[in-house]
This record gives C-alpha cells, sequence and structure tokens, in this order.
C-alpha cells in the first residue's frame, strides 16, 4: 500500500485562522512549526502576557478581549492571524468567525481531532497544565459533537487532522485570496459594459490591435484584456459574447469579472424566478440555442469569477460596480455586492430604478479604480477612478482603458439596440 497522500491545507491568505482541538491536541505545536510567531494568537499566551501565567484562569476573560482586539487589528492590516485556543465550542468560534467577516476576509478551521488515548497520554506527561484530564475528555466531546456544523457556522474552509501522523505530516501553503492578482502587471485593456454588443467588441479589440480569426483572439504583445462584466443582455449577441469572452479567458488572454447581469443570467440557469426584463429573455434563449453543454459552461464561467481584481502590485483595481479601498484585495458577501451592484441601499428613484450613491466622489485611495456600470455619454473620470460604462448597448459607445497608459478609446455604437428611460447623464 502507498503511503497515503499527506493532508494538503491550502490556507486563503490573508485569512483568520482558527485552530480548533482540545488542550494537548498539538495546537501550538503546529502554529510554531507552520506560522511566524507574529502569526499568532494564542489565549495561553495572551494569559502567560497578562498574568505572568499561562494557566491563570482569573484573566481569562480579559485574556479572549485582549486577543480579539489583537485580531482585529492585524486584520485590518489585512494580514493573516492564527487563533490558538481551544475554540471546542459554536460560542467561542462565533465570535472569531464575526470578527473575520467584520473585516472581509476568510474564516477557515483547522481541526485537531486526536484520539482520546493521545491527548490523555499527553495530558499526564505535561506538568504544566494544573487541571485533570475529565476538562480535556469534555473539550473533546464538545469538538466531536459540534465540529460536524464548522461550515454552516460561516468557516470557509475546514481541514480535520486525525492523527499525530496527519498532522505531522500535513503541508500548510498559503495561497492569495482568488482577488489577489497583484503578480499580474499588465498592460492591459480594460474594457467596459459590452451588454451583447458583439460587433462593437470586435471592431474594438480590432481598434486595440488584437487579432480576430474566427472564434480565435490573439492580443498584441504582452497585453492581457480585462472585461468589467455585464457582458449579456441588452445588445443583439449576448451568446456570441460570451464564447468570445470565455475562449479568451480559458486561453490566458483576458480576465473577467461580474456584472449585476450576469449575477442574473446564473440565478435563472439555477432555475430562481428573476424576471425576464431588460433583454434577459434573449440572452437566454440564445443560451439555451447553443445547447446543454454551453448552458453549463456559461454557468461554470459565471461562478468562476471573482467579485473584483488588485492587479499590478496593487496599483489597478477593477470592479463591475467599483469598490472602495477598505473592500480593495478582501473578500465577503458585502464585498461582492458592492462589487456587482454598486452603492445601494434598496431605495428606488422616481423611475423605480435602484438609487446608486456616487461611490467615487468619497474615493482617495491609491489604487487607480476602473469600473462600468452606470453609463454616462464619456468616460468619467472622478479622482484616480474612471468609469468606461459609456453605454454601447443605448447606441452610446464602447470604450476600453489602455492601461498603464491611461488612455481611452471609444468606438460608436452601430446601432440603438435598447432604449434608456432616460437619457445618458454626461460624465
Ligand atoms: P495544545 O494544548 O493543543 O496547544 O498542544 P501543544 O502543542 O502544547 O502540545 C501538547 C503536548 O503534546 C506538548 O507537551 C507537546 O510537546 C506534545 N506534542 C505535540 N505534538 C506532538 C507530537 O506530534 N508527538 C508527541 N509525542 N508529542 C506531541
Ligand atoms: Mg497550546
Amino acid at each position: 500500500m502507498p503511503d497515503p497522500a499527506p493532508p494538503r491545507i491550502d490556507l486563503p491568505s490573508p485569512s483568520l485562522v482558527v485552530l480548533v482541538g482540545a488542550s494537548s491536541s498539538g495546537k501550538s505545536t503546529f502554529a510554531a512549526r507552520h506560522f511566524r510567531p507574529d502569526e499568532v494568537l494564542g489565549s495561553d499566551a495572551m494569559r502567560a502576557w497578562l498574568s505572568g501565567d499561562e494557566t491563570d484562569q482569573s484573566v481569562t476573560g480579559e485574556a479572549f478581549g485582549s486577543l480579539h482586539r489583537a485580531a482585529s487589528a492585524r486584520l485590518t492590516q489585512g494580514r493573516l492571524t492564527v487563533i490558538d485556543a481551544t475554540s471546542v465550542r459554536p460560542r467561542d468560534r462565533l465570535a472569531l468567525v464575526q470578527l473575520a467577516r467584520a473585516h472581509d476576509l476568510p474564516a477557515v478551521a483547522v481541526v485537531f481531532d486526536l484520539p482520546r488515548s493521545v491527548l490523555e497520554a499527553r495530558h499526564a506527561a505535561r506538568p504544566d497544565r494544573p487541571f485533570g484530564s475529565d476538562v480535556i475528555l469534555r473539550q473533546l466531546s464538545d469538538l466531536r459533537r459540534t465540529q460536524g456544523g464548522l461550515t454552516q457556522e460561516g468557516f470557509r474552509h475546514v481541514w480535520t487532522l486525525r492523527s499525530e501522523a496527519e498532522v505531522n505530516a500535513a503541508q500548510v501553503t498559503p495561497v492569495p485570496l482568488r482577488v489577489d492578482r497583484r503578480d499580474l502587471s499588465g498592460p492591459f485593456d480594460v474594457i467596459g459594459d459590452v451588454h451583447g454588443c458583439l460587433s462593437e467588441l470586435r471592431a474594438l479589440l480590432l481598434r486595440l490591435g488584437y487579432c480576430l480569426d474566427g472564434g480565435q483572439v490573439s492580443p498584441p504583445s504582452g497585453r492581457t484584456a480585462v472585461f468589467l462584466g455585464d457582458l449579456v443582455d441588452r445588445g443583439p449577441d449576448s451568446a456570441g459574447v460570451l464564447r468570445l469572452v470565455m475562449g479568451m479567458v480559458s486561453a490566458g488572454t483576458a480576465l473577467c469579472l461580474p456584472g449585476n447581469h450576469e449575477e442574473k443570467v446564473a440565478r435563472a440557469l439555477d432555475g430562481k424566478a428573476v424576471k425576464l426584463v431588460h433583454g434577459l429573455d434573449a440572452t437566454l434563449a440564445q443560451i439555451e440555442a447553443g445547447g446543454s453543454a454551453f448552458r453549463r459552461e456559461v454557468r461554470a464561467f459565471i461562478g468562476s469569477l471573482p467579485s473584483h481584481l488588485v492587479l499590478d502590485g496593487g496599483r489597478l483595481v477593477v470592479a463591475h460596480a467599483g469598490l472602495p479601498e477598505p473592500y480593495h484585495g478582501r473578500t465577503s458577501g458585502r464585498v461582492r455586492s458592492f462589487a456587482l451592484f454598486g452603492d445601494v441601499d434598496g431605495t428606488r428613484d422616481e423611475l423605480g430604478f435602484p438609487v446608486r450613491r456616487d461611490w467615487a466622489a468619497g474615493y482617495a485611495g491609491a489604487a487607480l479604480v476602473v469600473y462600468g456600470h452606470t453609463p454616462h455619454t464619456a468616460p468619467r473620470w472622478v479622482g484616480n477612478t474612471v468609469n468606461i460604462d459609456t453605454g454601447c448597448a443605448f447606441g452610446g459607445a464602447l470604450t476600453a482603458l489602455r492601461y498603464p497608459e491611461r488612455e481611452t478609446l471609444s468606438l460608436p455604437a452601430q446601432a440603438v439596440y435598447a432604449v434608456l428611460a432616460r437619457p445618458l447623464p454626461p460624465p
């Protein structure tokens, strides 16, 4: 029999890593082996720091308060943080999941579910633990009773180590969050809301120097296209735009973000009830006409798209509807919602459209943020942000931003494919 593969723990980074296990299950040993000292916050270490004695239960309340405050400060900085405490009860973990969520970072759990005999033997050999083994047995039973609910509690990943051998063989690798592509430095051609305007998209790509050979698209040397989402609806050929962009993404010549229209297509493909407005009925009919394999590919493609991307060493951020600086490079429900739908609070205007606050007016971040979502008659620069949705489907234009050149290129629409309830506003 070959040895079983060592447990691989691909840790999203940054995240809040919660070690879960009874006393003596090897959490602190594991933490010391796999993490830098500054990354680990331990309840024992906090007790020691407060009172000089890591087993002094009289300072336990303050120790956890300090631990949470220290974790919060690190997560504000976007630093990987490991919590070394037993965390065997849901109520202990709840505060940690909430903390991670408040910082828009994932919480993940590494569970030490070792045999009782191992824990008892280790405990008996430890002079520094002035409590009976009944304490450990209670912790073990709390763990075993509740570990099945960890995902439900909000942990994005859960890895469970079930023996000393597994703990010692585990390979821990930090993996950047999906939204973090600072390693890509471009140059980029960022393309605004296409909305089914395939012919205009092909023309724009040609003008940008891309070679189009049937379905194959080759960028000019070294360049990468970045699609800001809302590929579909309103215009004449949403399926054609999806095919072209999906081909480029799988060939590695484009990156793509989801827009609110892709989100709605995904919900419709999942069988959820959605209103068939703004051309969604035509989009769905085109996808169905492409056959069941194409339908599956489209659904998988939309599901694979990151809410936003941080590029070029953090100097460029792209998001369909824009993104304020505290959300850059982070991942949570509210980050995704902002990136797809913008700064909305559920209120609607006199025409029934969601009121979108102008997030860009308050943006003072260091990264250039390129976005779309709300059409204007021309690219709209506000501070270090630019909206390049120029309403192609409404008879406006399709716009690209060349980066790092910071030049925009707009090609006029070949027709008016959809009527906007009010004229496009000037930038
Ligand atoms: P924690 O209470 O979960 O943080 O557990 P520790 O990491 O402090 O480990 C508890 C005790 O078990 C310590 O005395 C460690 O030296 C010992 N220990 C930890 N890992 C191993 C291991 O893999 N093998 C053996 N034999 N002892 C271990
Ligand atoms: Mg410990």
